[in-house]
C-alpha cells in the first residue's frame, strides 16, 4: 500500500516537474492569434483612389452626399469638371451623413490666379466634427501656405489655433494638395463633461503633419476652447468670407472605424 502510494507520488511529482520545464519555455503557438479574421478590403488602382469599403463623398460628379450647413438645402457649390468650387455666397456645406471616428480622403486645389495676404489667400478648412452652424466645430486649416506668411497654428494642415502642422508640405497654387486624416471623436461621461479628448493624425501630400494631438475642444477664432457634449457629426467645408478667389474640392472619401 505504501509503495503504491510512494510510486504514485514520484510517478505525479515527475509529470509535475515536466509540466513546468515545459512551462518555462514558451513555445510559439502561445502568442499566435487567428480570430478574428480582419476584412478584406480592397484598395483602390493607386493609394488615392477610394478602397471597396469607403463611403465616396465626392466623386466629380454630384454634391448628393453634402446640404448647405445653414438650412439644410442641396448644397450649391459649383461643380465642373470633375472637381466642385467653393461658393462664398451660398455657405458652408457639410455631409447628410454624420461620423463618429473615421479615415477621411479629401483633395483641394488652391488655384493659379489666387490673390490677398495670410488668412485672406485661399481660406476654406474641414471640421472633422460641424458641432452646428456657421464655423462650429474641429476645423482642420485649408489655405495657400506656398510662400504665404500667418500665425502659424492658422496656416495650412494646423488644427486651428490648437497645433501648428508639424512641416509645411504645401503644394503651390494650381497643383493639387491631399488631406488623409485620422479622427478620433472625442468620448462624454454620462454627465456630459469629457471622458477622452478628440485626437487627429494627418497627413498633407503624404507627409505627417499631425501626430496623434490631443484636442483642447473645438477651433475657436476667438478665446479659449473647451467641451461640449456631442455625438456623430457631419463633416463640413468651410467657405471662408475671404475676397481671394474661390478653391476647389475634388475626390472625397471617408472610411468609418471603430
Ligand atoms: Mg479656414
Amino acid at each position: 500500500m505504501n509503495a503504491k502510494i510512494t510510486i504514485a507520488t514520484l510517478a505525479a511529482v515527475h509529470a509535475a516537474a515536466t509540466a513546468s520545464a515545459q512551462g518555462t519555455r514558451p513555445r510559439p503557438e502561445e502568442t499566435e492569434v487567428y480570430k478574428p479574421v480582419p476584412a478584406v478590403v480592397t484598395p483602390g488602382r493607386v493609394d488615392s483612389d477610394a478602397p471597396s469599403d469607403a463611403i465616396r463623398l465626392f466623386d466629380g460628379r454630384s454634391l448628393s452626399e453634402w446640404v448647405s450647413t445653414k438650412d439644410h438645402s442641396p448644397a450649391r457649390w459649383d461643380v465642373h469638371d470633375g472637381v466642385v468650387t467653393v461658393n462664398k455666397s451660398a455657405g458652408n456645406i457639410e455631409t447628410r451623413r454624420t461620423f463618429t471616428n473615421y479615415q477621411l480622403h479629401l483633395e483641394w486645389r488652391v488655384p493659379e490666379n489666387i490673390s490677398g495676404t495670410g488668412q485672406s489667400r485661399g481660406n476654406s478648412g474641414v471640421f472633422l466634427a460641424a458641432t452646428g452652424p456657421g464655423d462650429d466645430g474641429y476645423e482642420i486649416q485649408i489655405l495657400d501656405s506656398y510662400n504665404n506668411d500667418t500665425y502659424v497654428n492658422g496656416q495650412a494642415a494646423s488644427i486651428y489655433k490648437q497645433y501648428p502642422p508639424l512641416v509645411n508640405a504645401m503644394r503651390k497654387p494650381g497643383e493639387w494638395n491631399v488631406y488623409d486624416v485620422i479622427w478620433t471623436a472625442p468620448s462624454f461621461k454620462l454627465d456630459g463633461s469629457p471622458a477622452t479628448p478628440a485626437y487627429v493624425t494627418a497627413m498633407h501630400n503624404g507627409v505627417l503633419v499631425q501626430n496623434h494631438v490631443a484636442l483642447t475642444g473645438p477651433t475657436l477664432y476667438i478665446g479659449k476652447p473647451s467641451y461640449k457634449q456631442h455625438g456623430p457629426e457631419p463633416i463640413k467645408l468651410q467657405a471662408h468670407g475671404d475676397p481671394s478667389p474661390p478653391i476647389s474640392f475634388r475626390n472625397i472619401w471617408v472610411r468609418e472605424l471603430p
